[in-house]
């Protein structure tokens, strides 16, 4: 056993390439109403004078090719598919008004559309949804060195940004595995977390203004380039995570901390989930300010992901690994503090093994590993995956406690997460859909995080996936008041129907 901390040797960089599911070879899901028996909602049905309307506002962005609507319909793991005959891509404020205008006067339901990326079945339809895709509203209108404030459309993807904003020497303040394909305005519509949450905190803080338009097509200015704006109700917060059942999210102001001068990772082995907790505790402690991130991976999580990627591990086998990354203005300072805290844990025993790096290509090498971590099961035959906030203590207690739970039925039960923000991610792979492993985890799962005091879902959201078992999470009162919300916003509920809330 290698018990030294080894600079990291030559390792190619790998690129981000938006992410994209290999159609071709997936296997085409049931259509999601059917699998869960869902009734139609009381909507209007699409009519040739509907699409010729759309047309004359939209013209070829007005999509009724069932071959070119076929990836809108289908989620990015291939879990939930729905038949729209309606793909519409607008590219102002004001043509989402006047779609939204007129669905609302036609009842027609509307699913709104990032880049897909979404892991709730909050981003696809149910029935013949007309999917509203944001797409084309791609543009940056402006980006200040100075106050760090990024204007842009919501249909920005979350790379293009982040290149964009470092010409400035600023970084956007959320970061995740989907960022070659995930929109902002889909984060913010859920709300997403991410690697970047332990140092940055989470879009509630960070979204310093937001234009959305209401299911009746008004358009509602709630721009602003101040974190400080205490003028009555905090309007902008009801679109942050509310997954576009509230209204479309069309522009967004964004505060960009300063790029970091100096970036160190760290990627540790360990032989169990009680040296995890020791060493997290110690890195809190020994790192302190410049501690910005820390994801933890089980050897089943890591060991799918080298394979299907064909990487080399950064360090041995071991049953548990934690990525520690510090953020700070002095390379020479944080270096000392990173190697004081990784000789101290090696000392003690807490590590077993590891390997830290601050040069540039290296740093992004094996963050792609943990990018590529939730990728890397698509080709497995099934898998179910699940999102949920735990005390940090009993982070890890629930994947042990599922397999044992599905034994024999499932192949294998991986954890891994943001373990600074206590958020675990569960996958559960098998060889195809069940009902009866379906039934044995949920409501199980949910139920356990409930008892915990944790979250049903700690970033990804409810989506159509969840809504059944808000009620287990939420206190009856705020549900009915989320509930009132709905009504307020868009009374005749032709905003993502199906999804959060059920009716
Ligand atoms: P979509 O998937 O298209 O939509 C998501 C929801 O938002 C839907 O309900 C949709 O109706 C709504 N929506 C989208 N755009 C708008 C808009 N402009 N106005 C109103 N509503 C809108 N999530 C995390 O939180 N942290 C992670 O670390 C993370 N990692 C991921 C890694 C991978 C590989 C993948 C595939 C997903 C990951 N996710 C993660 C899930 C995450 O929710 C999405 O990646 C992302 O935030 C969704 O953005 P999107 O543009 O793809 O939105």
């Amino acid at each position: 056993m290698l018990r030294q901390i080894t600079i990291l040797k030559q390792i190619g960089r790998m690129s981000f390439a938006p992410l994209a599911c290999n159609h071709a070879t997936r296997i085409v899901p049931d259509l999601t109403k059917d699998r869960y028996s869902v009734k139609r909602g009381d909507y209007g049905t699409l009519t040739n004078d509907d699409i010729k309307y759309f047309e004359s506002i939209l013209s070829d962005r007005c999509i009724t090719d069932k071959h070119d609507i076929e990836a809108h319909n289908i989620d990015f793991y291939y879990c939930y598919r729905g038949s729209s005959q309606l793909l519409l891509k607008p590219r102002t404020t004001e043509e989402v008004s006047v779609i939204l205008k007129h669905c609302n006067a036609r009842k027609l339901a509307v699913c709104p559309q990032g880049g897909n990326t979404g892991l709730v079945a909050g981003t696809t339809p149910i029935f013949d949804e007309i999917i509203l895709s944001m797409q084309l509203m791609n543009k940056v209108e402006h980006v200040d060195e100075t106050s760090g404030i990024l204007v842009c459309q919501s249909g920005c993807v979350l790379e293009k940004l982040e290149e964009r904003v470092l010409r400035h020497n600023l970084v956007i303040p959320i970061d995740l595995g989907a960022k070659g394909s995930c929109h902002i305005g889909g984060n913010v519509s859920t709300n997403a977390g991410g690697l970047r949450l332990l140092r940055y905190g989470n879009l509630h803080g960070n979204v310093l203004g937001i234009e959305a338009v209401k299911a009746d097509g008004t358009i509602l200015d709630l721009m602003s380039n101040f974190k400080k704006d205490n003028t009555g109700y905090h309007l902008k917060h009801l679109f942050i995570g509310s997954e576009g059942t509230l209204g479309v999210v069309t522009k967004l102001a964004i505060a960009c901390p300063t790029a970091s001068k100096a970036v160190n990772v760290a990627f540790l082995g360990l032989n169990s989930f009680e040296d995890v907790l020791k060493t997290f505790t110690a890195a809190k402690r020994d790192l302190g300010e410049i501690l910005s991130a820390c994801e933890m991976m089980d050897h089943q999580s890591l060991r799918i992901c080298v394979d299907h990627y064909k990487l080399k591990s950064p360090v041995g086998e071991y049953p548990f690994y934690l990525l520690l990354e510090t953020s700070g203005s002095n390379i020479k300072h944080d270096e000392e503090k990173m190697s004081n805290f990784l000789e101290s844990s090696l000392s003690r025993g807490d590590i077993q093994d590891g390997t830290v790096t601050s040069d540039p290509s290296k740093v992004a090498h094996i963050w792609s590993i943990r990018e590529l971590l939730p990728t890397a099961k698509i080709n497995e035959k099934y898998f179910f995956k699940y999102d949920i906030s735990v005390p940090i203590s009993r982070f890890y207690e629930i994947v042990e406690v599922m397999r044992e739970r599905l034994g024999y039925l499932v192949y294998d039960v991986q954890g891994f997460g943001h373990m600074g923000d206590s958020n675990l991610h569960i996958n559960v792979l098998c060889d195809e859909y069940s009902e009866e492993i379906e039934k044995r985890i949920e409501p199980f799962i949910y139920e356990y995080a409930a008892k915990l005091k944790g979250s049903i879902s700690a970033e990804h959201g409810i989506g159509f996936q969840k809504r059944e078992y808000l009620k287990t999470f939420k206190q009856p009162e705020a549900l009915h008041l989320m509930k009132e919300l709905k009504l307020v916003m868009d009374p005749n509920r032709i905003l993502n129907p199906y999804k959060v809330l059920c009716d």
